[in-house]
Formats: structure tokens, C-alpha cells, sequence
């Protein structure tokens, strides 16, 4: 495949960063975590950042945080990657899912209130493709029910919401460094907080609840467990990547703002597909450009086209949430409530705008595209 959908944006310097690492004896605790929790607190302005083995791991301590129980209730997008919602269920807890707003992909803020019951615990909202959900809406919503607010922003490292990184408006914000997001580390994570009791029960979370971290320890082995934990810890070949990808996120972000303008332009003359307006004042994380087919135009047939020319596309995702079989079979819901959230899983293409690529690749798929329709 010429254009992939993504590729790890990667030079030397985190080949010699691996090779520096695995020269030294400490592979985990060490300094090129710390280092990496500070960049990235630094690059979002928040009070602490917790680097884990993933998104995922990141999403289940914030959630696990409230004590979720049994006929508790917790508001999701429809529309997102299925780790925003197992961990609710894998608390016993229930998603409620509400439909995407056509315009940005996001979840639709006016639909919130009226889902909110005694059973509500908390809101979580995913930044759809890079694009901030309507926050100061959100908040509100929380306050006005003292509500918990999780961000996943898998997709939105760089994005902003009226120039403050989103992540950092929630109680907890996810991150993830799977090897298509915007920046990797393999597999890896980041949990932000700007909460100093959340910090810490975060931080003793991820390492067993054991009280006392490996290099504060006088005598080796010395050390007791106050509290629930798991190992959901960042290795130092990770954060090592880490660390370097991050002196490169503007770059990237800018590499990506460029490709996705370029594009988007020209498909929206093209005339052919809907796309989504992003042209209230946040700053988008340009994850890719997602165009929504008209019922006349075969998805299926589209992408076989644009492999066949070399182009590798994606899908945002390939079916809400409650369609998947393991929801339909608990939850059994009609994915009719979620008109907007099914048209774009059901009908959206994902196209890559990745730092990998350039203006003369968004050339070659617009034109190919373009030919589709001659
Ligand atoms: C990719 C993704 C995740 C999962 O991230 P991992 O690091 O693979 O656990 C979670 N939420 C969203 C919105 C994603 O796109």
C-alpha cells in the first residue's frame, strides 16, 4: 500500500533512544517516565500526568475511581472506540448512550439532560476525531448534577477548547499512544488529573498499591500494601519513544492541519459526500478526515477502490457501541435511537491525513476519488 492510514512517525533518534536504554540497567521507574510525565504535562498544561500501559488502563482507573456498582448509570457517547464504555460494564454499571451531533461527530450536549437520573453517576465524552466536544456545555451539565466528567482524548492530543488542551477540563482525561494515534509508544497511555487526592490514589493505583515506590525503598523488599492496585505502568523503552515523539508534536500537528485542509477543501467541492463543519473557534488535533457517503455510494465498493489505487483507509468507527454483540445481547437496544451515531458508523470513510504523508498524496487521493465518479 503506498498511502497507509498511518504509520509511525519515527527517525533515528528513537532508534538510538531504544539502544541507549536497553544499555542501562533500570527498564521500568525510571527516568524516562518521570521525564515523559512532565513533557506531557508541560505540552498540556496540566497539574499531573500519569503515564500507563494504555489508554484503556488510563480509562479504567478514572472510572474505577468512583466505586461503580450495580444499577449505577454513566452517560457515553453512542458513537466512540469501544474501551470508552467495557470498563463501565466491567464494573457492573450501566452505559447510557446517547446519539452524535451530525455536525462534528460528537456527542449531541442537548440530548444529556434528559437521559440524567438518581442512577447517573458521571459523563463521559470522547473528542471525536480531534475535535473538542462543546465542553463549557458539559460542565455545566455536571455541576448542575455533581457529576464526574471523563475525557477520552485518544484522538485529540494538540486539540483545544478555547486554547486550554482538552483533557484537562475533567476530572481524569485520557490519553493513548497506539501506534496510529497521533503520537506512540507502541502501546502506552497517559492519565491526567488536576486533583492532588485523585493524583495519588492514580499513582498508587497503577503500582499495586504498594506504599512505597522502588527507588524510595532503603532495604529492597521493604514496603506494604494500603490500598488496592493493579500494574498499569509505562516501561522506560516506552516512555524513551515517548519523549521524543512529544519534541515533535507540533510538527506533527502542524503536518497534519495542513494535509487535512488541503483536502478537505477539495472534497467539499467535489460535492459528493457530507463532512463534518469544524468551524467553531477550537483548535482540532486533525486525527483524519472522515467523509459521510450518500445512500447511492457503496462504502464497501469506495474502499476496495482506494486500495485497489493504493490508498489505505480506516473506519470511526466500524458500528456504535450498542450494536456490537456483546452490547446487543445485554443491552439489546435500537440502534434507531442513534440515528446520527449509525449514519457515520455505517456510512463514513476515514481518509489519512497523517504527518507521514503530504500535500502531493492529498493530490493523488482527491483525484482519485474524484475519478471514481467519471
Ligand atoms: C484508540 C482509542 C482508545 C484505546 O486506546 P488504547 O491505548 O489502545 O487502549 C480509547 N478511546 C478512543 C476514543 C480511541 O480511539
Amino acid at each position: 500500500m503506498k498511502i497507509k492510514f498511518a504509520k509511525p512517525f519515527f527517525s533515528n533518534v528513537e532508534i538510538a533512544k531504544l539502544n541507549k536504554v536497553a544499555k542501562q540497567d533500570i527498564l521500568v521507574h525510571g527516568n524516562e517516565v518521570k521525564n515523559f510525565e512532565k513533557n506531557f504535562s508541560h505540552f498540556t498544561d496540566s497539574k499531573y500526568s500519569l503515564a500507563t500501559s494504555s489508554c484503556t488502563t488510563a480509562l479504567f482507573m478514572a472510572y474505577n475511581f468512583y466505586n461503580l456498582k450495580k444499577n449505577d448509570e454513566v452517560i457515553v457517547p453512542a458513537q466512540t472506540h469501544v474501551a470508552t464504555v467495557q470498563p463501565i460494564v466491567f464494573f457492573g454499571a450501566k452505559p447510557v448512550f446517547i446519539d452524535s451531533n451530525i455536525e462534528t461527530g460528537n456527542i449531541d450536549e442537548n440530548l444529556i439532560e434528559s437521559k440524567i437520573n438518581k442512577k447517573t453517576k458521571g459523563i463521559s465524552i470522547v473528542h471525536f476525531l480531534g475535535y473538542p466536544a462543546n465542553i463549557s456545555k458539559i460542565k455545566k451539565i455536571c455541576k448542575k448534577y455533581k457529576l464526574f466528567l471523563i475525557e477520552d482524548c485518544a484522538l485529540a492530543l494538540g486539540a483545544k477548547y478555547k486554547n486550554q488542551h482538552v483533557g484537562t477540563f475533567g476530572d481524569f482525561g485520557c490519553f493513548s499512544f497506539y501506534p496510529v494515534k497521533h503520537i506512540t509508544t507502541s502501546e502506552g497511555g497517559m492519565l491526567l488529573t488536576q486533583n492532588d487526592s485523585k493524583n495519588i490514589y492514580a499513582k498508587n493505583f497503577r503500582a499495586l498499591g504498594v506504599n512505597r515506590e522502588f527507588h524510595s525503598r532503603k532495604i529492597p523488599g521493604q514496603y506494604d500494601v494500603k490500598s488496592m492496585g493493579l500494574n498499569f505502568r509505562l516501561n522506560e523503552f516506552s516512555s524513551a519513544i515517548g519523549n521524543v515523539q512529544l519534541k515533535k508534536i507540533n510538527n506533527i500537528l502542524n503536518l497534519r492541519k495542513k494535509n487535512f485542509n488541503y483536502l478537505y477543501e477539495k472534497i467539499k467541492k467535489l460535492n459528493k459526500f457530507k463532512l463534518f463543519n469544524y468551524e467553531k473557534d477550537y483548535t482540532n488535533s486533525f486525527y483524519c478526515l472522515s467523509i459521510i457517503l450518500p445512500k447511492t455510494i457503496s462504502r464497501i465498493n469506495l474502499i476496495k477502490y482506494l486500495n485497489s489505487n493504493n490508498i489505505q483507509t480506516s473506519i470511526y468507527y466500524p458500528s456504535i457501541i450498542p450494536n456490537f454483540t456483546y452490547y446487543k445481547k445485554m443491552f439489546n437496544i435500537d440502534h434507531k435511537l442513534y440515528p446520527n451515531a449509525h449514519e457515520i458508523s455505517s456510512r463514513s470513510i476515514a481518509l489519512p491525513v497523517g504527518p507521514h504523508l503530504n500535500l502531493k498524496d492529498m493530490e493523488y487521493i482527491y483525484n482519485t476519488i474524484k475519478k471514481y465518479f467519471n
